[in-house]
């Protein structure tokens, strides 16, 4: 194949037919696109995350199922021969309520991935029939084939060399004579259990596969005009950033620019892919390319803001002049599968921030296995209602200057946590909810306005 493309379109691209006819519309457009990696459609897989999470009263549950049941089934009435796609559609919905009623009796991570995944399975039929109609020689793939997981239900790690393996042999052949549809988000580990790589995880999975088909470019279509200097929301002359390095984008998808999940770019990177960014509502305002090499490298790219957070201070006398007493901490939040996004250590306390990419959405919690081990090692304390500003740049850890610009800006906030000098690419510090939209505003005017 001269050149590959892999495009991937995420919920609200699919919502309904005219989105996704729009969609149909930049796949024809650009003939190196043999694959394309869709979402479930908008809304759908938080209901299906509530029915996952069991609900006990059957005439709430029957509400879903048939939101649920509306939403493919408007699309179905819209294609021009629905039949056998309707047939599809109306098996995956029996599995759903099935599986609804097992997790209404008791819920586990197990039921909850094999529920949630309906969602991309359902979308991905009526993407796929939709195509044909418009005369594209489409076929649908079940990816849990090829994307090979282990069996962290929940927030699955994909097996890269497997993946590959699977996909060389059963979806590099598929692309050569269709354009091959297939699911975001869902995997399976050995045993062919259905897994998931976390919420908003389609990103992942189409750089994954885009790794594993060996693609040479990879387009990420959502609801917004490429990555801008911040959220538009929030501060209203955020402007769209035209050209990102691989660093900087990672360092925005970690810190909650809700562009990209977090780990998109780790595969991209990996195989040198350029990525694309951009809108299906909108192709024609452009996007965002994200590469290896770019042009420029300013100081301050972008601000991004992560809500939800959840940090963890950890007091112990014991840890004045003494060794080992983080190996202890990260030994028991390792076993506890809990993972650490910031930290920051004094003398005798270590605070820190937990991960929250997990399918089950909301702020991370702190197993309560977790903290009893905590507990027997020192004093723990959580608090919530916290957000993440992250500061995203270049050579900061050789710049002059820039924290006082930055802090004299925030002078009247009070600042929590503040992690500053370890990454040459960011800057970031933890304050209250009900003041973060402000300090970004503040700052965006400071540093990205004048
Ligand atoms: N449908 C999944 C979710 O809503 C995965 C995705 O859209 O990326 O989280
Ligand atoms: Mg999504």
């Amino acid at each position: 194949m001269s050149s590959f493309n892999v495009a991937k379109f995420g919920g609200t691209s699919v919502a309904n037919f005219e989105a996704m006819s729009r969609c149909a519309a930049i796949i024809e457009n650009n003939p190196s696109t043999r694959l394309v990696v869709s979402s479930a459609c908008s809304g759908v897989t938080n209901l299906l995350v509530e029915l996952a999470n069991g609900v006990q009263e059957q005439q709430q549950r029957s509400q879903i199922l048939s939101q649920i049941a509306e939403i493919h089934e408007a699309v179905l009435g819209q294609l021009e021969d629905a039949t056998n796609t309707a047939a599809e559609i109306y098996k995956i919905l029996d599995t759903v309520t099935s599986l609804a009623e097992a997790a209404s009796i008791q819920a586990t991570d197990k039921l909850t991935d094999h529920l949630v995944a309906c969602g991309e399975l359902m979308s991905t039929h009526l993407l796929a029939q939709l195509m044909r109609e418009r005369g594209i020689k489409a076929q649908r793939f079940d990816i849990r084939q090829v994307l090979r997981t282990d069996n962290t239900f929940g927030k699955a790690e994909p097996n890269v060399e497997q993946t590959a393996q699977l996909a060389t042999q059963h979806l590099v052949p598929l692309c050569q004579e269709f354009v091959v549809i297939t699911q975001g988000f869902i995997g399976s580990d050995e045993l062919g259990n259905t897994t998931t790589l976390g919420r908003g995880g389609s990103d992942y999975s189409a750089a994954l596969i885009a790794e594993a088909v060996k693609a040479e470019g990879l387009e990420i279509w959502t609801d917004v005009p490429g990555i801008y200097t911040t959220d538009p929301r929030i501060a209203e002359k955020a402007s769209p950033i035209p050209e990102i390095s691989f660093s900087e984008a990672s360092e925005m998808a970690n810190f909650g620019a809700k562009i990209l999940h977090p780990s998109t770019l780790v595969p991209a990177l990996r195989h040198d892919i350029p990525v694309f960014v951009g809108s299906s509502k909108e192709p024609e305002k452009g996007g965002t390319w994200i590469r290896h090499q770019v042009q420029s490298s300013p100081l301050f790219r972008a601000l991004a803001l992560r809500c939800n957070q959840t940090m963890v201070t950890l007091h112990s006398a014991n840890m004045f002049h003494a060794y080992g007493f983080l190996a202890k901490v990260f030994e028991i939040l390792a076993k506890h599968k809990v993972s650490v996004d910031l930290i920051t250590t004094s003398e005798i306390s270590v605070s820190l921030t937990l991960d929250q990419t997990g399918t089950s959405g909301g702020a991370p919690q702190l197993p309560s296995a977790a903290r009893e081990e905590l507990e027997a090692l020192c004093t723990v304390e959580v608090e919530h209602n916290l957000c993440l500003v992250a500061l995203i740049g270049n050579n900061m850890s050789e710049s002059r200057g820039y924290a006082k610009q930055v802090f004299g800006t925030l002078e009247d906030f009070n600042l929590r946590m503040i992690c500053y000098g370890a990454s040459p690419h960011n800057l970031c510090f933890l304050l209250h909810e009900s003041v973060s939209r402000q300090a970004i505003q503040k700052l965006h005017q400071e540093l990205f306005e004048k």
